[in-house]
């Protein structure tokens, strides 16, 4: 639908290594809407031009696929305008308001405005009281708000902003980005789950023995000391992403399913998922920090000497949780999550391991149970482990691998996939505040354990798979893949 996108921060990291790029590849692939008009913003003055000629570079830079017709790319960029704009001063939203007024003329266009919030999470509520109070908010069309993470940092902090949001945007209206939910894997998990009779039969606890979610990542804390610092492994990455890819793998979906019945399943996973009792916590949670270690034959530097991170921080820059489902579907099978930083691979993946049931006393160790692998990246794929018999030794079993991967620079990116979805209207791959409110409940034990000293940090060496107590939280059960 023809629309309006005015994007805060238009002059930051976000806006030009992902929302410009993916802007023009729906635009190669004809999701944009027939007219639109973009509108950035920043704290500087720019000219419009030059502003385009920014918009062009970054799509240079970072854009997965080329340009290739120059007459529909000038076209492209002839869609932005620039304004500057700070956000503690009305009088540039009234200036705004004018700029989209004037574009919406030019253009024949709607009042349909996006306005998508890629800036700090300090700004988020001052943004929206000014969208209101400016009367850019109040269209004849609709109206939808996108914010990036974080949300709060705790739960009291979450539920503050979330209120004074929703002074300004209904909760239909607001679409906080959890960007796994748009990678291309987790849009499929419904799919692979739902129609293959394959997997769907065995999709239950009397076959599976436990899910495993992985998210490591080898890059330190890169620039962003001054954030993660304060943030960790269990804030940025924990209770938001990872808790979001269990959800998606949990939930139960009827055949024909809507952007409600996402919603709802989400949020009864959350509801069933078996609070932490303060005893228990340190057999069910690790909290980590790499030291010194080699990566790719390199020396590389423990957290604590990186630069703009505290001599004697106590921040996690790993976390691995074992969790328990209450429900019919999922008691007994335990979930187990982990996530950190400076670890020996880059992977993002789901592993279903299936029970044994054939197993018999005949079988020997060389028997690998059945394994489903999902790869969300970098690279996508799924992978089926089955077993089977090696011809040369004689009674063994050997493991054969059912596969496929896709050609990533083919698929959208996940930016890509959350503002067409935005775009039309569909919230069915975004955080839902009841999915962040559980969440931030969920996670609360573990903050406060932390804040007590109750939950020590493991030392884990960089490069490596994590620490030992990540090993030992899954008792008789292993991660899987760890070469
Ligand atoms: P950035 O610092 O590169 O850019 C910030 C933008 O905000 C700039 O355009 C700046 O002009 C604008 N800004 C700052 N103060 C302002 C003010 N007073 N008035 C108006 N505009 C102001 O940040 P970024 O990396 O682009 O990140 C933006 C948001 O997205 C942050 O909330 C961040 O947490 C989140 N985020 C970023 C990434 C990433 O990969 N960079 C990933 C996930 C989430």
């Amino acid at each position: 639908m023809d629309m309006t996108f005015v994007l805060f921060g238009a002059t930051g990291d976000l806006a030009k290594r992902k929302i410009f790029p993916a802007l023009y590849n729906l635009f190669l692939d004809q999701k944009m809407p027939e007219k639109f008009s973009i509108i950035g913003l920043g704290r500087r003055e720019i000219a419009h031009e030059d502003f385009q000629k920014q918009v062009e570079q970054s799509i240079h830079t970072f854009s997965r696929r080329a340009v290739t017709d120059q007459k529909s790319f000038k076209d492209f960029l002839g869609a932005f305008r620039y304004s500057a704009l700070d956000v503690g001063r009305p009088e540039d939203y009234v200036k705004l308001l004018e700029l989209v007024k004037q574009r919406e003329q030019e253009l024949n266009l709607p009042e349909n405005r996006m306005f998508y919030l890629s800036v700090g999470p300090e700004f988020f509520e001052v943004i929206a009281a000014n969208i209101q109070a400016s009367g850019l908010g109040a269209t004849k069309g609709w109206k939808r708000l996108i914010i990036e993470k974080p949300f709060g940092r705790d739960l009291q902090s979450a539920r503050d902003l979330n209120e004074k949001l929703t002074k300004s945007f209904t909760e239909e209206e607001i679409y906080r980005i959890d960007h796994y939910l748009g990678k291309p894997m987790v849009q499929n998990l419904e799919v692979l789950e739902n129609s293959n009779p394959v997997l769907h039969a065995l999709w239950t606890n009397r076959y599976i023995a436990n899910v495993q979610i992985t998210a490591s990542e080898t890059v330190g804390v890169e620039e962003r000391a001054g954030y993660y610092d304060h943030s960790g492994a269990l804030r940025d990455m924990f209770q938001n992403h990872m808790l979001q890819l269990m959800m998606m793998i949990a939930m139960q979906l009827p055949k024909e399913s809507s952007p409600e019945d996402v919603r709802n399943k989400k949020r009864m996973v959350m509801e069933s998922l078996r609070p932490l009792q303060e005893d228990q916590i340190s057999s069910q949670i690790v909290l980590g920090q790499y030291v010194a270690g080699e990566m790719n034959g390199q020396p590389v530097v423990g957290y604590k000497d990186e630069p703009g991170v505290a001599v004697d921080s106590q921040n996690n820059t790993f976390i691995a949780a074992k969790l328990w489902i209450d429900n019919y579907f999922w008691e007994g099978v335990p979930f187990y999550i982990r996530t950190g930083k400076r670890m020996k691979e880059k992977s993002t993946r789901i592993v279903i391991e299936f029970k044994e049931p054939l197993k018999s006393a005949k079988v020997d160790d060389s028997y690998v149970p059945n394994l489903l692998v999902i790869e969300i990246g970098p690279k996508e794929g799924i992978t089926l482990q089955l077993n089977s018999k090696d011809r040369v030794s004689d009674g063994q079993f050997e493991p054969v691998y059912v596969n496929c991967y896709s050609s990533l620079t083919e698929q959208p990116e996940a930016y890509e996939n959350l503002i067409y979805d935005a775009s039309r209207g569909d919230a069915t791959f975004f955080a839902h505040w009841n999915e962040v409110e559980l969440s931030w409940m969920w996670v609360e034990p573990i903050l406060k354990a932390v804040e007590q000293g109750k939950l020590p940090l493991q030392p884990y060496a960089a490069g490596s798979y994590g620490p030992q107590a990540a090993f030992d939280l899954l008792g008789d059960d292993q991660w899987w893949l760890d070469e």
